[in-house]
């Protein structure tokens, strides 16, 4: 399968060219130039299966005739290996027809390890296959570097680098980062936001120079791969209830529209999904451009849900590719027009098909602290500030029938105990391995909010320098 950019001015590249680019050269974003389709009696197939092997036939069809379908099976066993749980990704009921899909079982105790546990390997493989070495940068404001970090330590072929803003992540958020010792792991706490660090990773990807003499690669869910990884818990989950023969809605707890687009992938799929929530906090952007069709992202408003404190959805543009109807062009005029003006508006056309798909909700403070204590009281179950927000949105949207509810439950209520312990007077207990990691030696790179003297510490310590000195050019492909 090829894989085409939302932009349409960057060439089709097969999926291992893609997993290596992160983003296409022309800014856009990959996207398989079809989706495969599963027919019902190939969905029903899927109960019962490991996780694993559930997972390997819904990424199959996107990786055929590529060199990475040889390391699938391999990965998917050794990624889902790493987690805590037999199931992987366990359903738990919560109300009548309405469940909490617990995807906080990995190494790092939110639904990102899924995907960055897959991401990594087959990254790590497809380099070594090649000879060649990459490094990976990224911003985080606390969960994707921890989810990156456990991921790629220790593999062979990559350096991972990634910034977070200095005093500005909790501190089980910066432990599980910090205590990482292999080689190939840098962390780095920025004197700046969030927004900072992202700032110079866009500024870093910015200098081709620099991208091909570092091989430079992303992990964040611009990455095509880490989206289709998570559409297989879509599928495992509704089959455990019904699906194929009856329809599943799904509630998911929204920042960056990655999770929630793998939803809608798999509905392109052939899975009956009879609707898609999006539950987001006080930074309701993409309440607002369902509400109104004009979508503006305002100012970051700092909540007890950090990881969906985002305005400017960077998956949204997928969306809006196939709410074009493929016309990369129309993305491309949208893109232009949000960068000029701040805002965009989607035509009727659009709007119509946006609101067919999916509804919204936007959660406010007081009511994700009484969605944990109220879940706590009648159920005994704890949830996480991001889990709370998702399960809000589901009771906002109401019943509907006989359709059972999916929510996504993203984070481990250990994961934010202040929060948890503040709606409830209870603190949720913290795993095993949590604890263990949290008490070994911190290392870390202090440096200022300062573009150059970023770049100048990555090209001091990336390994593919090395390697480039003996013999230059032997780096990733990336650059097609
Ligand atoms: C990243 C994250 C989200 C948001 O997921 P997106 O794919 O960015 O929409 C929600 N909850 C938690 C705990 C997360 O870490």
């Amino acid at each position: 399968m090829r894989f085409v950019s939302t932009r349409g001015e960057a060439p089709a590249l097969s999926f291992e060219g893609a997993l290596l680019a992160a983003l296409a050269r022309d800014g856009g974003l990959f996207l398989p130039e079809a989706w495969p389709k599963f027919q019902p009696d190939a969905i029903a197939g899927l109960a019962g299966l490991d996780y694993a092997d559930a997972a390997y036939r819904i990424m199959r069809p996107f990786l055929e005739g590529d060199p990475c379908l040889a390391d699938l099976e391999t990965v998917l066993e050794e990624a889902y290996g790493t987690f805590h749980h037999p199931a992987v990704a366990p359903l738990r009921q919560i109300a009548p027809n309405v469940f909490i899909l617990e995807l906080f079982h990995g190494p790092t105790l939110a639904f990102k390890d899924l995907a960055m546990q897959v991401v990594a390997r087959l990254m790590n493989r497809a380099l070594l296959r090649k000879g060649v070495h990459a490094t990976v940068i990224g911003a985080t404001s606390g969960d994707t570097g921890a989810a990156a970090i456990e991921a790629f330590r220790g593999l062979e072929a990559i350096d991972i680098f990634i910034l977070h803003p200095k005093g500005r992540v909790s501190d089980v958020q910066r432990r599980q980062m910090t205590t990482a010792t292999e080689r190939n792991v840098h962390n780095i706490a920025l004197e700046g936001t969030f927004d900072d660090c992202q700032g110079i990773v866009k500024a870093l990807f910015g200098d081709g120079g620099l991208r091909d003499r570092l091989a430079l690669t992303g992990i964040n869910s611009i990455n095509f791969a880490r989206i289709l990884a998570q559409i297989a818990y879509y599928f495992t989950s509704a089959v455990s209830l019904g699906a194929p023969y009856r329809p599943i809605a799904f509630t998911v707890p929204t920042g960056n529209f990655g999770d929630i687009f793998a939803g809608y992938a798999a509905r392109e799929m052939g899975l009956p999904v009879a609707r898609l929530v999006i539950a987001t906090n006080l930074n309701d952007s993409l309440v607002r451009v369902l509400a109104s069709g004009v979508y503006e992202p305002k100012g970051v408003i700092a909540t007890s849900s950090p990881s969906m404190d985002i305005q400017l959805a960077s998956n949204f543009e997928r969306l809006l590719f196939e709410l074009a109807g493929r016309d990369s062009s129309r993305v491309r005029s949208l893109m232009e027009e949000l960068r000029k003006t701040g805002a965009f508006r989607l035509n009727e056309a659009e709007s119509v098909q946006l609101r067919g798909l999916f509804t919204a909700h936007s959660i406010g403070e007081h009511e994700t602290e009484m969605t944990i204590r109220g879940l706590a009281e009648e159920t005994g179950v704890l949830v996480d500030p991001h889990t709370a927000v998702g399960v809000a949105a589901a009771r906002e949207e109401g019943g509907l029938g006989p359709t059972p509810m999916v929510v996504l439950s993203t984070a481990h209520p250990a994961k934010f105990p202040e929060a948890v312990e503040r709606a409830t007077g209870r603190v949720p207990e913290q795993p095993e391995r949590l604890r263990l990691r949290l008490g070994q030696n911190e290392r870390c790179t202090f440096l200022p909010n300062d573009v150059a003297a970023v770049a100048a510490f990555i090209e001091n310590n990336a390994r593919v320098r090395d390697k480039s000195a003996g013999a230059r050019g032997r780096r990733a492909g990336v650059s097609a």
